[in-house]
């Protein structure tokens, strides 16, 4: 595993572990939590468990930590079955979304809690503590405590607790919920720079979207207690295979089409299919923001609103009978509202229900 502090201040990589989940069951009181969960996460892997709430993401990471039982399937770690394994002999780091330091401890001593029960010497848990906290950026603050931290603070040094005992696998559960934009998205960052330096097998729950595509190496979009689709964040952007995802991962216009012939009929034009093999008749297809331009010919439409967004500038234009679709674009094109512009689909893939 991991050497994560080998003395010189660096960490130096080492392939993480293979994580499966083979046909996961979870139920509580006979309701099924998790209804049959398989993927494999390669060794040093980053992956999302994206989803609304009740969907079973933390209860997915708890059964992985042997925080609960599970009812059916196993889980396996490099191979090994460790689905009866107690959690103490499963040798995983986690973060939880409250900040859940001793508040009678220092910085210093949080962090060496794990090592003070593994009977680690007192002289080589103090340095591996200390190196973790450089780690996370807080070294200066060893001698704190929890009420004299920022949030970001409080969970940079549960990172550096989680991470100090070398576990075989790190389980974020919401780490940075409660911690306001700015703060989110730095943590976000260290963190992932910080697993990919460690090369640690990590598994993040989150239901942020945003934040799933933003860090991990792949997402799996979890519902009503199983994985919809798991993929790269493209692969899901570009190709999600149902509804849910489609609409769960970015912003999608839904549109009234006919299916004939392996494409699409919509709005005038035709459009090939994600799914190919997708039965003729009515569907609604799913089509996004910056697949819709402005176009000198095709289909008329009144300027509604438009929103500038730094980068880019989203407008909402009404076509025919009241049918209102977004258009993303770029911020040198500023329809004003009621202006009438044309418009044109892009000729990629879509997904319909
Ligand atoms: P959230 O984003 O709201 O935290 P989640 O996707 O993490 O949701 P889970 O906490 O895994 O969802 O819950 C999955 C389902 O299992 C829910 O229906 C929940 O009510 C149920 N559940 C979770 N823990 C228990 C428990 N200890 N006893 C009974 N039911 C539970």
């Amino acid at each position: 595993m991991t050497q994560l502090l080998a003395g010189t201040g660096a960490p130096t990589t080492n392939a993480g572990v293979t994580v499966q989940f083979d046909s996961v069951v979870k139920e509580y009181s006979g309701q099924r939590a998790l209804t049959g969960v398989s993927f494999t996460a390669q060794p040093g892997e980053f992956i999302a468990l994206l989803g609304p709430s009740g969907c079973g993401k933390t209860t997915a990471l708890r059964c992985l930590a042997g925080l609960e039982e599970i009812d059916d399937g196993r889980i396996l770690l490099d191979g090994d079955d460790v689905s009866t394994v107690p959690a103490n002999k499963r040798d995983m780091g986690m973060v939880f979304q409250s900040y859940s330091l001793f508040p009678h401890l220092t910085t210093g001593q949080n962090v060496e809690f794990g090592l003070r029960m593994r009977k680690v010497a007192a002289d080589d848990r103090r340095r591996r503590a200390r190196e973790a906290l450089e780690m996370v950026g807080l070294g200066h603050l060893e001698g704190r405590y929890a009420h004299q931290l920022s949030g970001g603070q409080q969970q940079r040094v549960a990172l550096a607790r989680a991470l100090v005992t070398e576990p075989r696998v790190l389980l974020l559960d919401e780490p940075l919920s409660a911690l306001d934009a700015k703060v989110r998205v730095q943590l976000r960052d260290e963190i992932r720079r910080i697993q990919s330096d460690l090369g640690i097998t990590t598994l993040f729950v989150t239901h942020d979207q945003e934040e799933a595509l933003a860090v991990a190496d792949r997402v799996a979009v979890m519902k009503a207690g199983n994985i919809e689709q798991i993929g790269t964040p493209e692969e899901l952007y570009v190709q999600p295979r149902s509804a849910f995802v489609a609409e769960f991962i970015g912003l999608s216009n839904r549109v009234d089409g006919i299916v004939s012939g392996g494409a699409v009929e919509v709005l005038g034009q035709r459009l090939p299919l994600v799914d190919p093999t997708t039965a003729d008749g009515a569907v609604r297809v799913f089509l996004r923001p910056e697949n819709i331009e402005f176009a000198a010919d095709g289909l008329e439409a009144t300027v509604v609103t438009t929103s500038f967004l730094g980068s880019l500038r989203r407008t909402t234009v009404r076509v025919g009978d009241g049918l209102l679709l977004s258009v993303q674009h770029s911020v040198s094109d500023q329809p004003a509202p009621g202006a009438v512009v044309r418009l044109a689909l892009r000729p990629v893939p879509v997904p319909v229900e």
